[in-house]
């Protein structure tokens, strides 16, 4: 049997982000994950502001990931066919593809001295209500003896189950995307595209680019309740053959990987973040903690892995404490918020005129460079209701 102080369960981005700061707060560490290292990821490989800055305070030298790659141009292009272009400043917006990006992480954690168990899955907990300590059953490892876990196993945390903390019946995620690799695109290497077309609102297609010529294509969609896949995934030819996603791929673009699907989870605001009186913390996928209005997540699961690990430390300083009241408090002060406003802020983009309107009124001079940074989340997303942010200047 393996004793450990806090046992994290999921090696993606939320995971190791709690586990690296839980070390560098001087605890014993230990990182399981069911799958080997490189591994894909269905994702847009979009990472915003907010997830390049946690990747930096992690640590992460970014110029050792082989496709990372800066996007210093954004192009919006609404359902009316209005376009509005955003320059970037560096450090805004950047791709990488979760191939290289999480496993560049998994080896930073290593670095550091966790000890990260791939090929290793969690198969449940030994007596979930016991008040002891907490054992976990782990395929090709044995048992893991803890006295904290971090659930960060992504949309259908198993750890979820395991401690006894489930959705509603059914419940298929918020969000649900696809993507798929092109080789040979015409699409400037350094410039993201991103679509919003009329059946998909107010979810959007993209274009992100990913070096070597190649892009993440994709699209991502608001599940209508029991809304099955195969049925969203019938959209996907009719958006490949309207003319501007065709254009900016160019006419020699051919696709290199299979169409992947995956749900997006975003309710972090009624979702119960812990189980175990506060013994169990859940971050990212697990947290539902993606991005209400654009679907994204990784930031989001940086974030949350940042909070419940300090959760944990401080309610240990200061016993009076609870690590998950601390959490929760945490993360609606860091993400509540934006999270209603995004939620708001979805509804207007459902029509055409709304997001037309939206995309015009990025484009405006005076406005887009103030957007371009609240979208890539340079400033928190509730600087949106500040209005002197967005006047005109005399
Ligand atoms: C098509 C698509 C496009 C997207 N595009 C973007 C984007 O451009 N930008 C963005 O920020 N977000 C995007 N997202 C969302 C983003 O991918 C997720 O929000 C993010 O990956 C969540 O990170 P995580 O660490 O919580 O979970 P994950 O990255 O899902 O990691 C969970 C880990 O848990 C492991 N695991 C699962 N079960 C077990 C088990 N039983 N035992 C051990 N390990 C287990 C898995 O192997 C995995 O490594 C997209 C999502 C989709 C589906």
């Amino acid at each position: 049997m393996i004793s450990t102080d806090i046992a994290v369960i999921g090696a993606g981005p939320g995971g190791i982000s709690a586990a690296i700061v839980l070390a560098q707060g001087g605890k014993d560490v230990t990182v399981i994950d069911q799958a080997q290292f490189p591994r894909e990821k269905y994702c847009g490989d979009g990472l915003t502001a907010s997830a390049i800055k946690s990747l930096d305070k992690l640590g992460l030298d970014t110029t050792q990931i082989k496709s990372w790659t800066p996007i210093n141009r954004a192009i919006l292009s609404s359902p009316k066919s209005s376009i509005a272009t955003l320059g970037l400043s560096k450090g805004l917006m950047a791709t990488a593809t979760r191939y290289d990006l999480d496993s560049a992480l998994v080896n930073l954690a290593k670095t550091k001295g966790i000890k990260v168990f791939e090929g290793c899955k969690f198969k449940g907990v030994l007596d979930p209500k016991s008040s002891s300590k907490i054992i976990l059953d782990v395929e090709n490892l044995g048992q893991i003896n803890c006295n904290y876990v971090i659930g960060a196993d992504g949309m259908w945390s198993p750890t979820r189950k395991a401690f006894g903390v489930f959705e509603q019946q059914g419940y298929l995620g918020d969000w649900h995307a696809f993507r798929q690799y092109f080789s040979n695109v015409s699409q400037d290497p350094n410039e993201l595209w991103v679509f919003f077309e009329p059946e998909i609102l107010p979810g959007y297609a993209w274009s992100f680019p990913v070096g070597e010529g190649k892009a993440n294509v994709g699209f991502g969609i608001k599940r209508k309740s029991g809304q099955r896949s195969g049925e969203m995934k019938k959209t996907w030819n009719t958006l490949l053959e309207r003319s501007g996603i065709k254009q900016v791929l160019g006419k020699d673009a051919k696709a290199c990987s299979v169409l992947r699907a995956w749900p997006i989870p975003t309710r972090i605001t009624t979702t119960k973040l812990f189980a175990k009186d506060g013994k169990v913390l859940f971050v990212g996928d697990a947290a539902r903690a993606g991005d209400a209005m654009t679907g994204e997540g990784i930031a989001q699961a940086l974030t949350t892995g940042h909070l419940a690990a300090m959760s944990i430390l401080e309610s240990e300083k200061h016993r009076s404490l609870l690590a998950h009241e601390i959490y929760y408090n945490a993360v609606r002060r860091y993400l509540g918020t934006g999270h209603s406003l995004t939620m708001v802020i979805s509804k207007l983009l459902q029509s055409p005129t709304g997001a037309d309107l939206a995309v015009r009124g990025a484009g405006k001079p005076y406005i887009s460079k103030r957007f371009s940074h609240w979208l890539f989340e340079d400033y928190p997303k509730t600087l949106v209701d500040i209005p002197r942010l967005w006047k005109q200047p005399k």
